[in-house]
């Protein structure tokens, strides 16, 4: 169900969980072509692909003390930032007029920057919020505040952002059954930390973090200035540990099947009792709405009951750590710092913050994406590059069209449904048809508190004003200074931001064949979710509607399920293996990313071979291509995190899907008796 080729981290408590680096790029910056100085030729590629590829990289690469992590992507996502900084830096010198998205720009900046204001405001800004929690005396008053937490801020189809630490995330989509028009979806929430496994686990490991969390949310009480700091930890950790305990698992959450949940506001007082509803979605501004897709019910049913049993008051102290945790970073250092700390280093192994700047970049990008996004897209993408972009996608939707017409497993009514599908795919390149208007959206140049809560507002405002309108099947739901690509399933659409469409993945003056092993497997990875556990729910018009054949399904389920065990069995810490049910959707995608960019490669050369290179075959570039794709480095707080938290597995083991094909093994005369070794029956073949 992530659609996107990897995982976008959360703004802002995780901006420093961020994967991205300043290191020497992966692939080399003079020549166009496969990074031969990341090749470890003393690694035999059936043994360990992505070591072969990878291997002088990794071993001459250091993660920077202010990353989780490095890689491709993120060595992409420094320039798209520097790129954005530049702009930024324009917009505040060219003094642009009153309310202008320019002047919105260098006044989110600037104010966000003004660090010494931002510490001599203390903790003042909060202040109204804070007199609004003491003034919560019963459940109707509770219920009431928590709806007023409500934002626009879990997606749970595109950018698949599965936790929000407010009770329930709201986003606003498609419907399942009626996908012309936008319906509001709910999904569990209430954790601070990533996930119900922090909280439940019996691993030393979350043992550890736990008791390191109860010194941090300590600490944050202790600052904002309560007492009885750590009796309010204790407390607030022990709601959140309930409430975890009503949650659902990442693998579920993944299955359609189980989200299809229409409620009316009746079934909830019904099926969730407990929270003052009315009062809930009155607050929320939501008391007119009529119907809900709920995405976890068992969950909403679990956390309702929790407002009704637990103390007021512990709800209280949740509620006011909820705030100052996500205002953190507008909040003076000590508590921005506080919140680093454990955020940072203890969940994801960053050593130190980065600097300021680039966080204020982050900030820009969040705030006000699509304003910085169109000067983006003039600046830094050429009509050269959009057109050479939408050829190679034809091609890549060519060479679908071809895999599925010669695919003997499904019915032909369903292969009919699918060549539909592909027909009736929109595919975004560069960078929207249209743009957010941000005339609503107050920012002002001393108040960076202020900027922050409007934002959430205004976006929250805007999700709500759009339920029940017409679907624009065009729109985005990524920016085009995002190094990234995503399916969104309900539109039967794809996104290509204009910052993935550079090199290393795409590269007009590199070898084609690099191309398709790069940005090719890419596209191909994105036009698979269309046919995965998840894209085979919804037909050619975005439906939720069953479209295969009871035949079809078994044999998709047969083939996931040998996909399943062999992520199942990949083990990146003793004990610690890669979860093959939660991951199966992107493991597939990578499966046929792979398959399909092959074929649109080998379709691109007439019956020709592509020339050697560096002493390589056109198919060993191709294939070598692709796992630098995945060439990075993770702290290992970090990884323990990926592995429960992301759909996407470790990029270790997604360069090693190649073991899946046929030419992979013709490619490198792999052979029996090598580690990544699989008889040809044991491949998996799905697309
Ligand atoms: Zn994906």
């Amino acid at each position: 169900m992530r659609a996107a080729i990897v995982l976008v981290a959360a703004f802002p408590a995780l901006v420093a969980a961020a994967q991205d680096n300043n290191a020497a790029p992966a692939r080399k910056a003079a020549g166009h072509g496969i990074a031969v100085g990341n090749i470890d030729s003393a690694i035999k590629p059936g043994d360990d692909f992505y070591g072969f590829a990878n291997g002088a990289w990794v071993a001459r690469t250091e993660i920077p003390a202010d990353r989780a992590g490095i890689g491709v992507f993120a060595i992409l996502a420094d320039r798209s930032n520097k790129n954005v900084a530049a702009i930024i830096e324009e917009a505040a010198k060219s003094n642009p007029p009153a309310g202008s998205d320019t002047r919105k720009i260098a006044d989110l900046y600037n104010a966000y920057m003004d660090e010494v204001a931002i510490d001599a405001r203390g903790l003042k800004p909060l202040e109204p919020q804070l007199a609004a929690i003491a003034a919560i005396h019963d459940r109707h008053d509770l219920a009431a505040a928590l709806g007023k937490t409500l934002r626009a801020d879990v997606d749970l189809l595109n950018n698949a952002v599965f936790s929000t630490p407010n009770l329930f995330g709201l986003w606003v989509a498609p419907g399942f059954s009626d996908s012309d028009h936008y319906m509001p979806y709910l999904l569990q929430g209430g954790l601070e930390m990533p996930s119900r496994s922090y909280y439940l686990d019996d691993s030393q490991h979350m043992k550890d973090v736990r008791v390191q969390y109860h010194t941090h949310v300590t600490a944050m009480m202790r600052l904002a200035g309560f007492d009885d700091p750590e009796g309010r930890a204790n407390r607030v950790i022990g709601l959140e540990h309930d409430i975890a305990g009503t949650h659902i698992s990442l693998a579920d959450i993944e299955d359609i099947a189980k989200a299809n949940n229409l409620w009316t506001r009746e079934d909830f007082g019904a099926k969730a009792p407990g929270l003052d509803w009315e009062a809930y979605f009155e607050a929320a501004g939501l008391g007119g709405q009529k119907r809900f897709m709920v995405w976890t019910p068992t969950a909403l049913t679990g956390e309702a009951a929790l407002v009704a049993s637990v103390p007021i008051e512990t709800w209280k102290d949740w509620l006011r750590l909820h705030l100052i945790e996500a205002y953190a970073h507008v909040l003076p250092h000590a508590v921005a710092d506080e919140q680093f700390s454990f955020f940072g280093k203890v969940l994801s192994g960053v050593q130190q913050q980065r600097p300021r700047w680039q966080l204020g970049v982050n900030l820009v990008n969040a705030d006000l994406g699509d304003a910085v996004g169109q000067i983006y897209a003039q600046k830094y993408f050429s009509p050269e590059a959009k057109r050479e972009a939408q050829a190679m996608v034809a091609n890549l939707i060519a060479a679908y069209h071809k895999r599925i017409d010669q695919l003997t497993w499904l019915a032909p009514s369903t292969r009919a449904e699918a060549q539909a599908k592909l027909d009736t795919l929109y595919v975004g390149i560069g960078y929207p048809e249209s743009w957010k208007d941000y005339s609503g959206y107050e920012v002002r140049p001393d108040d960076a508190f202020g900027n922050s809560w409007r934002a959430s507002m205004w976006e929250f405002e805007r999700e709500v004003a759009r339920i029940g309108k017409p679907v624009d099947r065009h729109e985005w739901c990524m920016e085009p200074q995002t190094v990234n690509a995503v399916n969104l399933p309900l539109q039967n659409a794809l996104n290509f931001p204009a910052a993935i469409l550079q090199p290393p993945f795409f590269d007009p003056e590199a070898p084609a064949v690099v191309n398709y092993g790069a940005i090719g497997t890419v596209i191909g990875h994105e036009i698979s979710h269309t046919f995965d556990a998840e894209g085979s729910a919804f037909d050619s018009k975005g439906r939720v509607r069953n479209w295969w054949t009871t035949e079809d399904h078994a044999h998709f389920e047969e083939q996931a399920v040998k996909l399943e065990k062999q992520y199942d069995a990949y083990e990146p810490f003793p004990g610690v293996h890669v979860n093959g049910k939660q991951t199966i959707d992107e493991n597939i995608a990578d499966l046929g990313g792979v398959a399909a960019a092959y074929d649109g490669y080998r379709a691109s050369l007439h019956g020709g071979e592509a020339p050697t290179q560096d002493g390589f075959t056109g198919d060993q570039q191709f294939f070598i291509a692709f796992g630098q794709n995945w060439a990075s480095k993770t702290r290992e707080a970090a990884l323990r995190r990926q592995v429960l938290t992301d759909g996407h597995s470790p990029g270790q083991y997604r360069a090693d899907i190649v073991r899946n094909s046929d030419a992979w093994y013709k490619a490198f005369d792999v052979k029996s008796g090598e580690r990544l070794y699989l008889a040809p029956d044991e491949r998996v073949r799905i697309w």
